[in-house]
């Protein structure tokens, strides 16, 4: 069973070819970590994201050369991408130019509102979608003068001048916002304030999150606050980590909330003194194998047959053994007995026979 979560109606916008808001899936997405300068490194890291289930990159350009480089890259790149604009207002418009899908821009860094009039109306004439990303980090001095603290009230007020202002000035609406704190509460109180104002689709996350475990613990309390209560379109888990683990991490948030699943759900014994097989290694080559796998599935790995099988019986299929003999189920009944050694082969075979039994389980892409 899943909560039952009401999303709340925002309207629709596109990155490229991707459909953002409404009754659109929840999007993931992540950023790159290679030097943007680097062509071959960056597609090769796009192309690893897109497997995981990435569906809009961002790349940073802070130099002419990068966004020289991003011509190759949007070209080749199977997901729109976003560029990820700071200060310089130029490099925005020619990696407009370049191809992108959308624009991460930060306007109160903007010093010059003219420069950022030229670069909104060509991302209107392109229809390159603008993420008015604020950042409690860098709020513009007005409003920190108003505010004394970049609160979430002093965020949102940021974020409705520049959306306003965009929007009355050039008629433009393929905008999206962002409300980011390194501080989740914060985070999700600015979002569940904007999102009382506007119907404008929101990008959730909490930014500067930190590495794989802290980070993964502020990312879920915030993004899973919000999604219970409607709010949020597209997200990224920001982490200081391999990127591929961001989505990861997103599907397993949105596939614990029932809002989306792209890999088996893998149900695991924390082991203990019965335990007679090596748990941790099946664990992690299950894991592995099933991250390449884009289905609706439940497996179990569980350390021993006095218990596994048991506990594990809502599982479709799972794994088990203890003396040398592994042993692999189904709903919780035994079907196969195979040495340890021959386990998951034997496992994998199973689950792909299931599949091709059960190809409504398969997830094609939405
Ligand atoms: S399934 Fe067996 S090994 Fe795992 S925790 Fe339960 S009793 Fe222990």
């Amino acid at each position: 069973m899943y909560p039952r979560i009401e999303r709340k109606k925002t309207r629709v916008v596109w990155v490229g070819s991707i459909s953002i808001g409404g009754e659109n899936p929840i999007r993931v997405q992540s950023m790159t970590n290679t030097d943007t300068k680097d062509v071959k490194a960056t597609l090769e890291q796009i192309q690893k994201l897109y497997s995981a289930g990435c569906e809009i990159i961002r790349v940073a350009i802070p130099d002419e050369k990068a966004v020289k480089a991003l011509k190759d890259i949007t070209k080749e790149s199977p997901i729109p991408v976003i560029a990820d604009l700071h200060f310089i207002t130029s490099l925005g418009e020619k990696a407009v130019k370049a191809g992108i899908g959308g624009i991460r821009i930060n306007p109160g860094t903007f010093k010059n509102k003219k420069n950022l009039d030229r670069l909104v109306r060509v991302c209107k004439d392109y229809g390159v979608c603008i993420r008015i990303g604020i950042n409690a980090g860098s709020l513009e001095s007005e409003i920190l003068k108003k505010y004394k603290i970049p609160s979430p009230k002093a965020m949102v007020e940021s974020a409705l001048n520049w959306l306003e202002y965009i929007v009355e000035k050039f008629d433009y609406q393929n905008i999206k916002v962002s409300l980011k704190s390194s501080n989740w509460w914060n985070t999700v109180k600015a979002y569940e304030l904007f999102s009382k104002k506007s119907d404008f689709p929101l990008h959730i996350g909490v930014t500067e999150a930190g590495g794989l475990i802290p980070g993964t613990i502020k990312n879920t309390l915030a993004i899973s606050y919000l999604l219970l209560r409607g709010i949020g379109d597209t997200l990224r888990v920001s982490l200081t980590a391999d990127p591929v683990e961001e989505v990861y991490v997103a599907y397993e948030i949105l596939k614990n909330l029932g809002l989306r699943t792209l890999h088996p759900d893998i149900i695991a014994c924390p082991t203990c003194g019965r335990c007679e097989i090596d748990l941790m290694k099946f664990y992690k080559e299950v894991e592995n194998w099933a991250r390449n796998i884009r289905a609706n599935l439940k497996l179990a790995v569980m350390g021993c047959v006095v218990n596994g099988p048991g506990e594990a019986r809502h599982a479709d299929l799972g794994i088990t053994g203890g003396k040398g003999v592994g042993i692999i189920f189904k709903k919780g009944k035994i079907i196969r007995k195979v040495p340890e050694r021959e386990l998951l082969p034997a496992f994998f075979e199973e689950i792909e026979k299931f599949l091709r039994e059960h190809p409504e389980r398969l997830i094609l892409s939405s």
